[in-house]
C-alpha cells in the first residue's frame, strides 16, 4: 500500500503535528521540526520528544519526513550565512535524530550571483564536512529544485555534481517535487516527459534513489523555473499528468506527501481525495 500524507504544522507543540496528519487519515507526513524562518537551536524536551513518538504510534504514522529550513543555503556567498547553515543543517539532523526520524528534506543551496560550479563546489564541500562529523542515524534527501533565481539542483545532472563522491551513508537518495520537475523543464504531461525524468534519475544518480515524493501540482506553466504550488489536477500538470507519473514503474510504492496550498480546513482533504482517486484510476 502507498503512503500518502501532507506536510502538517507544529504549532502547539511537535505531537499535535502527528494528531492533525492523523485526523487527515494520512499514513505518512512531513513536518518542519522548528521555525522554517528561525536560525535560533532550541532543543525539544525528554518530554515533548516522547509524547511525539508515543502519538507516532498511536495513530499508526508508518513514515515520517522533516523538511529542513528554507534559511539554509549551502552555497551562500556570504561566509557568514554559509556557516550558518551547515549548523542549522547540522541541527536538523541532530534534531531528526532526536524525534526518530530517518530522512531530512534539503533543498541544497542558491547560487546568488555565483558562478554554478562555485555554487556547487560550496555545497559539496559543507556537506562532505556534515558528512564526516555524523554520528546519528538520520541522512539527507536531496530535493530537486525549480531553478529559480540561481538554485542549483533543478536537473538530475546537477544534483548528480552535488552528491558525487559523498558518503552514501550521509544522503540516502533523492526527493522528487513534481511541480519542481515541471517548473525545471521535466515535461510530465507527457510520458515522453515523464520517461526521461526516470531516465535521467537512473543514469545520474544510480545508485541513489527516489524515496520520498513531493506530490504538488504547478501554479505556474513548463519550463518556468518559478516555484508555485496548485492544488492537485488544477495545475500545469493535471490529472492526466499525475496519472502519468504516477503509473510510472520507477515511481510507484514510494511515498506521497502533499505541500499544496492550505487556504481552508478542507484543502488537505480534497487534495488527498484527489490523490486517492489518481491512484485508483492507475492500479486498477
Ligand atoms: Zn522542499
Ligand atoms: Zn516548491
Amino acid at each position: 500500500m502507498r503512503l500518502i500524507g501532507v506536510h502538517t504544522s507544529i504549532a502547539g507543540g511537535l505531537h499535535l503535528s502527528v494528531k492533525r496528519a492523523h485526523e487527515l487519515g494520512c499514513t505518512c507526513m512531513q513536518i518542519f521540526s522548528h521555525s522554517p524562518r528561525s536560525w535560533a537551536i532550541t532543543y525539544p524536551s525528554d518530554e515533548e520528544v516522547e509524547s511525539f513518538k508515543k502519538e507516532l504510534n498511536r495513530c499508526d504514522i508508518k513514515a515520517v519526513f522533516i523538511h529542513s529550513s528554507y534559511l539554509i543555503n549551502l552555497c551562500s556567498p556570504d561566509e557568514t550565512t554559509r556557516k550558518k547553515s551547515v549548523k542549522l543543517l547540522e541541527y536538523e539532523l541532530a534534531l531528526a535524530d532526536m524525534l526518530g526520524v530517518p530522512y531530512v528534506v534539503l533543498h541544497p543551496g542558491r547560487a546568488v550571483g555565483q558562478p554554478e560550479s562555485v555554487a556547487i563546489k560550496k555545497i559539496r564541500d559543507a556537506l562532505a564536512e556534515i558528512c564526516s562529523k555524523r554520528g546519528g542515524s538520520a541522512s539527507l534527501l536531496i530535493e530537486n529544485t525549480a531553478g529559480q533565481r540561481g538554485d542549483v539542483s533543478s536537473y538530475m545532472s546537477l544534483i548528480a555534481k552535488i552528491v558525487d563522491n559523498l558518503q552514501e551513508d550521509c544522503i540516502a537518495g533523492i526527493c522528487l517535487d513534481t511541480a519542481h520537475a515541471l517548473q525545471a523543464g521535466y515535461n510530465l504531461t507527457t510520458s515522453e516527459g515523464v520517461e526521461r525524468l526516470a531516465s535521467e534519475i537512473k543514469k545520474y544518480l544510480h545508485p541513489l534513489q527516489v524515496k520520498l515524493i513531493h506530490l504538488n501540482d504547478s501554479k505556474t506553466p513548463f519550463n518556468s523555473h518559478t516555484d508555485r504550488h496548485q492544488h492537485i489536477g488544477m495545475g500545469a500538470i493535471g490529472t492526466e499528468g499525475f496519472k502519468k507519473f504516477l503509473s510510472c514503474p520507477d515511481f510507484r510504492n514510494i511515498p506521497l506527501i502533499l505541500e499544496t496550498p492550505k487556504r481552508s480546513e478542507s484543502d488537505d482533504r480534497e487534495n488527498l481525495q484527489r490523490v486517492k482517486e489518481i491512484l485508483k484510476a492507475v492500479d486498477r
